[in-house]
């Protein structure tokens, strides 16, 4: 999963799309859910952002401006067409798919669109990944990605979950030179990678290597404030690699408990000035200028919408919001992965991927999304699936930045991801 799922009642849309004076953004929504039953209507509609659209920051050095919010496509497309519609019509021009979403259902969805639309192609910035680490299988995603999508170019192709900085050197830089020749033969524009573990030294690693144009990494309001993070954000902001934040509502891998008073004065605060939690967690992220964009996993016009409307909502968090925001993360440390894998994984000889069964566990305790925590947990190797609660885990706790309690969690993990 390369961006989330921001869950958004639909109370707090009304809330939100009336505070921050975007009303107009609810009409839009309500006409294109009246035009789903009217397809041939709503495929006349002009697509071009007028008005109110989501403003631009530069992508590193590509000479690229993308919008601070981009369209996460971890769903089916195919049966969401009028929703990049309307995603573009607010200027949500970055468009983030992968080969692997929804069994191919994410891209060909993408494909329908620019089959449909295709003067629009080249008014989105197209992001899509490769799990392949090899060369002959990237050529053939990449080939299979440009079927899909209906296109023969990927504005950013992304190595999918990039696991530490070595990789990105593994077979004398093998990744550097497909990277050109895909370049030279028009199919990408620019290439980089994501990542979810050990995400500040695949950033340094990557801000030193000279051919990483882009960078998706988990970037939230629990992540954002440790020293390292900060030098690996602006040792990539430096090398001029263009950072796209995703995961950025830090949900937790641990069932939610008792919230803390802590969450509650926050979402009252936040809601006091005209936007959620949720909205919140994605202005703490805009304020670094350093990062170009959030993407998220916009899969419903009231999520999309809430997002617009957070996007081109002008207040400032308060030093004192910020504040909040960081106790609650260390209130809340414990429920939270940071994805140090080195760390914990050490520990236990490697011999099972905590970092990742955290995440698959986020999917399904965090998001709610079941099928996306067992579908992932499905793809680890058998023999890990069966040792996972077997193992001994109380070295790794010891060694856990964020005292998680690892061995509790896989325990739980081989049972409702099974
Ligand atoms: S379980 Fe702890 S040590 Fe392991 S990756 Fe997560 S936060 Fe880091």
């Amino acid at each position: 999963m390369s961006a989330e799922k921001e869950n958004l009642s639909r109370r707090d849309f009304f809330k939100i799309a009336g505070a921050v004076g975007v009303g107009s953004l609810l009409g839009q929504t309500e006409a294109l859910t009246a035009a789903t039953s009217k397809p041939n209507q709503a495929a006349t509609a002009a697509t071009k952002p007028a008005g109110n659209v989501v403003p631009t920051r530069p992508f590193g050095k590509t000479g690229v401006k993308v919008p601070i919010l981009a369209l996460g496509g971890i769903f089916d497309i195919t049966s969401n067409q009028l929703l990049l519609k309307q995603a573009l019509k607010w200027g949500v021009s970055y468009w983030d798919t992968a080969n692997s979403y929804v069994k191919g259902k994410s891209e060909e969805g993408m494909g329908m669109y620019f089959a449909k639309y295709p003067d629009q192609r080249k008014d989105v910035f197209l992001v899509t990944k490769t799990g392949g680490r090899d060369a002959a299988k990237m050529t053939r995603h990449l080939d299979l990605s440009l079927e899909r999508l209906k296109t023969d170019y990927i504005d950013l192709y992304f190595l999918h979950g990039v696991r530490n900085a070595a990789d990105l050197k593994r077979d004398g830089g093998q990744f550097k030179a497909w990277a050109e020749k895909a370049k030279s033969q028009g199919k990408i524009r620019f290439f980089g990678f994501s990542t979810h573990r050990n995400m500040p030294e695949c950033l340094l690693g990557a801000s030193k290597l000279g051919f990483i144009d882009g960078i998706m990494l988990r970037y939230n309001f629990r992540l954002m404030h440790t020293d390292q993070m900060k030098g690996a954000v602006e040792a990539c902001a430096k090398a001029g690699i263009g950072l796209t934040a995703m995961k950025t509502q830090g949900r937790r891998s641990r069932r939610r408990g008792a919230e803390t008073e802590t969450k509650a004065k926050l979402v009252e605060r936040f809601l006091e000035k005209g936007f959620t939690s949720q909205q919140a967690s994605l202005k703490a992220v805009w304020e670094n200028p350093d990062v170009a964009s959030v993407c998220s996993a916009m899969y419903k016009f009231d999520v999309l919408a809430a997002n617009v409307a957070a996007a081109l909502n002008k207040t400032k968090l308060a030093a004192a919001d910020k504040r909040l925001l960081e106790q609650y993360a260390r209130e809340t440390c414990s429920g939270y992965c940071a994805g140090c894998a080195g760390i914990c994984e050490s520990a236990i000889s490697r011999a099972v991927p905590v970092a990742d069964v955290m995440r698959y566990l986020m999917y399904h305790n965090g998001y709610g999304d079941r099928d996306m925590g067992r579908a992932s947990f499905a793809q680890l190797p058998a023999a890990v699936r069966r040792r996972l609660a077997k193992i001994d885990y109380s070295a790794a706790e010891r060694r856990c930045p964020q005292h998680m309690p690892i061995g509790e969690l896989m325990r739980e993990a081989a049972e409702v991801l099974a």
